[in-house]
């Protein structure tokens, strides 16, 4: 059987398995079907923000909360519809989170989870303080749903909109997840610089994963409402939201299945404690509450994946090859390319550039310019500032002083990810992949600015010409470096110089103008180095501007037109490759400016017979 039916047949059996679960189960068990579909909603953002996003939030029963009193009270006090109280309780929640998450989700570090206590245990403090929410008893009476002339007041009724809506909500989430942004939301953890610098801004990313979160827990709110008839504040207080974080740990952070899975475990698990546990003490609820809570360390302690990480890693070894990725290609148009400038035009241009970090000036007044069309290296000894300067012209770092501008814009106080938009693309010397995600997906966020296509588009699957187009783009790039046949493997399983290469092949994913390369060569064999070699050469003639940090000399000095030499922040010298390697200048910073001083042969004589393994040339990789 090809993967794609034993997908449909499993999705099939699962589908028929829930359609007649009501009518051969007890209503008890048909109940806490409900309450698991209902948590698995809210598990399902947890997984999201918190799984996949690395958002921490201790908050999310609130949002809940929101919903079902929203919807509560229009549908008590103001007599509407449950359907409009459905509307009404989205587009509070929603408003909540947006307004929550500017003020709290640029918070780093301990703080944003600290912050999401702040508001988990403010929320239901008004709900149980207002006297128009029934204070502290609630509100009751709340009408049933209805569909039509089929009314979903009992619990077998409900059971088949609270398991649509968990199925709709699963293909939602894995659409988006499988997208554009689902691939900037899989990067946020680790750090927003490589997201900035394929065009992408994680702030927005973050809050709009934040709001898809809030809002399923507002889905789960209204049908808890509608389906208990009653509202009151303990439900959705701080416990509460510590419950849902504890579902998701339990099911699995990293799957969304977990979400499923985790609210099962953790519900059935409650109830048959709420069985057990009189029997044995009289103060259940604490009792429970220290059951929970060391369930919860040895889950950490034992199992950080949860349970579906589990299940994932057995069926992937067992039956790997029916779930591979054996997706078929599907075939796109190119992505629209920029125009490139004329040959010989300047496209950059770096003036007075100081950066000083506390006392020391890492990049000292430091001015050059950078013509289309050409490949200009940037060499000097280890601390010398070469890489402070590549931070300083991509946007990575702000200038303490100076200039810098690219394709007649000042782009001096642009942020990143502006920059990167512009044609700017860069790789990193100390590599920024994400190791958990595939060689194509990797490659695929370089081209993340190249697209416009949003997390609603890709929830309701309307971005999938875009989508082949950018994998199509993703596997041209991988193809040119000769990785086109592991595209389904980790980035994490490749040998760091592979690694090294793979920024490069998603920097040109981004279709740059000016490409810009931190010691790409760094930890190559020789075969490897070649190839590196005759990929730049390549795109220089198809017009692709490169600049270069490389220590090693023989490799750049074959490979660029020009050379500027740093030296102790500032610039040495500045000339054709062959001129650089005579300067005395440049043999005395690379003797004496390090304290592993590189054997330097005689360089000039080195020159004048047409060799080129002169000059130094330096262990890279570190520093
Ligand atoms: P290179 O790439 O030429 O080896 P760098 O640009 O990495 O040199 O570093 C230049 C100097 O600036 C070094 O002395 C380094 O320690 C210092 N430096 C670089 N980044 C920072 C930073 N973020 N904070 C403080 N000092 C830094
Ligand atoms: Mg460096």
């Amino acid at each position: 059987m090809s993967p794609r039916s034993v997908h449909i047949t499993l999705l099939a059996v699962v589908v028929a398995a829930f359609a007649v679960a009501p009518t051969l189960l007890s209503g008890f068990t048909v109940s806490l079907l409900n309450d698991i579909g209902i948590g698995a909603l809210v598990g399902l953002g947890l997984v999201l923000l918190t799984g996949i996003g690395g958002a921490t939030s201790f908050g999310q029963a609130a949002f809940v909360g929101i919903a079902a009193y929203t919807t509560a009270w229009l549908t008590t006090a103001q007599g509407a519809s449950p359907w409009l109280g459905l509307v009404a309780a989205l587009v509070l929640t929603g408003l909540s989170a947006l307004i929550i998450g500017l003020l709290t989700l640029r918070l780093g570090g301990h703080f944003l989870p600290l912050s999401t206590i702040a508001w988990g245990l403010s929320i239901p403090l008004i709900f149980g303080n207002v006297d128009g929410l029934g204070r502290h008893t609630g509100m009751s009476n709340i009408p049933p749903l209805h569909l039509g002339a089929w009314s979903l007041a009992e619990p077998r009724a409900i059971y088949y909109l609270i398991w649509a809506l968990v199925g709709l909500a699963c293909l939602f989430c894995y659409n988006v997840l499988h997208s554009r942004i689902g691939r900037a939301i899989r990067s946020l953890r680790g750090g927003s610089t490589l997201l900035a610098s394929v065009g992408a801004d994680a702030f927005r990313v973050r809050l709009m994963l934040f709001v898809l979160a809030a809002l399923l827990a507002g889905v789960a709110g209204w049908l808890y409402a509608h389906m208990n008839r009653f509202v009151s504040p303990s439900p959705f207080d701080l416990r509460a939201s510590i419950e849902y974080l504890l579902m998701v740990v339990a099911g699995g952070l990293g799957q969304l299945s977990g979400a499923i899975a985790g609210s099962a475990l953790v519900l059935i698990l409650k109830n048959g404690l709420q069985d057990v546990l009189p029997m044995i003490s009289r103060s259940g609820t604490q009792t429970q509450s220290i059951v929970f809570a060391a369930l919860f360390i040895l889950l950490l302690q034992q199992a950080r994946a949860g349970l579906m990480g589990f299940v994932v890693r057995k069926v992937r070894g067992r039956f790997g090859s029916m779930f591979g990725a054996a997706q078929v290609a599907a075939p796109a148009e190119p992505l629209a390319r920029r125009a490139l400038p004329e040959r010989g035009r300047r496209i950059l241009e770096v003036t007075d550039a100081v950066k000083r970090f506390g006392g020391l000036v890492a990049v000292n007044g430091v001015s050059f310019e950078v013509n289309a069309g050409e490949i200009v290296g940037l060499i000097g000894p280890n601390g010398a500032g070469k890489s402070t300067m590549f931070n300083l012209l991509t946007g990575a770092l702000p200038l303490t002083q100076g200039r810098v501008e690219f394709l007649g814009t000042d782009v001096t106080d642009l942020p990143q990810r502006r920059i990167a938009r512009l044609g700017m693309a860069r790789t990193f010397q100390h590599v920024k992949l994400r190791p958990h995600m595939s060689l194509l997906d990797n490659v695929a966020l370089g081209a993340h600015g190249r697209a416009r296509s949003g997390m609603v588009a890709a929830g309701l699957r309307l971005d999938r010409r875009q989508e082949a187009q950018l994998l199509a783009e993703a596997r041209h790039q991988l193809a040119r470096i000769g990785l086109a046949d592991r595209a389904h493997e980790l980035a994490g399983n490749l040998p760091l110089g592979t690694q090294r290469i793979l920024e490069i092949a998603r920097a040109l994913a981004a279709d740059p103008v000016l490409l810009v390369l931190d010691e790409p060569a760094a930890g190559l064999r020789r075969p490897e180095k070649k190839a590196l070699g005759e990929l730049l050469r390549k795109l220089r003639e198809e017009g692709v501007t490169i600049l270069i940090v490389e220590h090693d000399m023989d490799f750049v000095m074959k490979l660029v037109d020009r050379l500027i030499v740093m030296n102790f922040g500032s610039k040495l010298v500045e000339g054709v490759p062959a001129a650089v390697r005579a300067d005395e200048r440049v043999q005395a910073a690379y003797l004496g400016g390090v304290a592993v001083a590189p054997v330097l042969q005689s360089a000039p004589a080195a020159a004048a017979a047409g060799r080129s393994e002169a000059v130094p040339a330096q262990g890279g990789g570190s520093a």
